[in-house]
C-alpha cells in the first residue's frame, strides 16, 4: 500500500513536471556562417541576398526540428546540412582548399544534457562531416575520428561518401591560386606565415540550440584554413575549443584563427567564466573574444545560447554571417557588425 501511495507520489511528480516543461516550451536556434573581414563595400546585393537565404533556410531547418518536439541535437545538425550543402560557405560543398588542393574538413557536435561528443577531422570523402561527427557520437564509444580511419567508419555508417571533386568549387580554387601565387612572390622568411595571410580563411559554419525540453547542443563544421598543410586541424573539431554544449552553463559553436581558439580553449572558457563567475553570457563571451582573443591576436567569433534560451554573439571581426529564430516563429539574419 505504501508503495503503491509513493508511485502514485511520484506519478503526480513526473506528470507535474512533464506538464510545466510543456508550458515553458521556449526553444530557439542560432548560427553562423564563418566571421573575418565581411565589408559591405566587397558585396554586391545579389550576394548579400544570397547569404540571408542560406541563413534562414538552415534556421528554417532547425527551427523544424524544434517545433516538431525535436532535441536541440538534432535540430543542430539539421542547421549545418543546409550550410555543408551550399558552396556560400567554408563547410562540406564550399570547404576551402589545402595547400595540395584538396578538402580536409572538420566537424564536431556535442550534447548538452549528456555530455556526449563527436568529431571528426581531416576527412575528404563524405558530402556531412557534421553527420559523420554525429555517428561519432551515437555509434562509437570514441570522441574524434582523423582522415583514412573516420572514412572507413563512415562507410560502415552506411553515410554518403561523394567523389573528391565534389568539393571543387571555383571561388575557392580561384582563393588558393591567389594565395599560392602571393606566397611564391615572398621571400623564405615570410613564408612561414602562410596561415596568416588571406582574410578568405574564415567561413567556418556552426549551430547552437536550445529545445523544448530545456537542453542545449552545439555544432561546428569546417573546411579549415585556406593553404593549411601537414594534416593542420584548427578548433572546429575541438570539444572545449571550437564546440561546447553543457545544460548547466551554455552551448557555443566558434569561429575564428583556429590556433588561437585551441590556445584560448574558447568555447569551454565562456561556459565556464558564466558557471563559475555568475556572469551573463554575453559578458563572459565578450570577456573572452574581445579582450582576451584581441590581446593574444587571435580573430574570430562565436554564437552561443544560455539554458533560457537567450542568444549571443562575439566577434572582433567586421563581419559575421549569423542568425536565430525562436519559438515564436521569427526569424533573423545579419552580416556585418
Ligand atoms: N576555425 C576554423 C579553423 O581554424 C576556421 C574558420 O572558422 O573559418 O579551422
Amino acid at each position: 500500500m505504501r508503495l503503491f501511495i509513493v508511485s502514485l507520489v511520484v506519478s503526480a511528480l513526473v506528470v507535474g513536471s512533464a506538464c510545466s516543461t510543456a508550458a515553458d516550451s521556449t526553444f530557439r536556434i542560432a548560427i553562423h556562417g564563418g566571421a573575418g573581414t565581411i565589408l559591405r563595400e566587397n558585396m554586391t546585393a545579389e550576394q548579400e541576398q544570397a547569404y540571408h537565404d542560406k541563413l534562414s533556410e538552415a534556421l528554417q531547418a532547425g527551427y523544424d526540428v524544434l517545433d516538431q518536439g525535436g532535441k536541440s541535437v538534432d535540430a543542430v545538425q539539421a542547421a549545418i546540412i543546409v550550410m555543408e550543402d551550399s558552396p556560400l560557405f567554408n563547410a562540406g560543398k564550399g570547404a576551402v582548399f589545402t595547400h595540395d588542393k584538396n578538402n580536409e574538413m572538420d566537424a564536431s557536435i556535442m550534447d548538452g544534457e549528456t555530455l556526449d561528443a563527436g568529431a571528426v577531422a581531416g576527412v575528404s570523402t563524405v558530402r556531412n562531416p557534421i553527420k559523420l561527427a554525429a555517428a561519432v557520437k551515437d555509434h562509437s564509444p570514441h570522441v574524434m575520428l582523423s582522415g583514412s580511419g573516420a572514412e572507413e567508419f563512415a562507410v560502415a555508417n552506411d553515410l554518403e561518401i561523394v567523389d573528391k571533386d565534389y568539393f571543387k568549387t571555383e571561388r575557392r580554387l580561384r582563393q588558393i591560386n591567389e594565395v599560392l601565387e602571393r606566397e611564391n612572390n615572398m621571400t623564405d622568411s615570410g613564408r612561414g606565415a602562410d596561415l596568416k595571410l588571406v582574410d578568405e580563411k574564415f567561413g567556418t559554419v556552426g549551430a547552437v540550440a536550445l529545445d523544448k525540453f530545456g537542453n542545449l547542443a552545439a555544432a561546428t563544421s569546417t573546411g579549415g584554413m585556406t593553404n593549411k598543410r601537414f594534416g593542420r586541424i584548427g578548433d572546429s573539431p575541438i570539444i572545449g575549443a571550437g564546440t561546447y554544449a553543457d545544460n548547466e552553463s551554455c552551448a557555443i559553436s566558434a569561429t575564428g584563427h583556429g590556433e588561437f581558439f585551441i590556445r584560448a580553449a574558447v568555447a569551454h572558457d565562456i561556459c565556464a567564466r558564466s558557471a563559475y563567475l555568475g556572469l551573463s553570457l554575453q559578458e563572459a563571451a565578450d570577456a573572452v573574444i574581445m579582450d582576451k582573443l584581441v590581446e593574444m591576436g587571435g580573430g574570430g567569433g562565436i554564437v552561443g545560447v544560455d539554458p533560457h534560451g537567450n542568444v549571443v554573439y562575439s566577434f572582433n571581426t567586421p563581419g559575421m554571417y549569423r542568425g536565430s529564430m525562436g519559438s515564436d516563429g521569427k526569424s533573423e539574419t545579419a552580416i556585418y557588425k
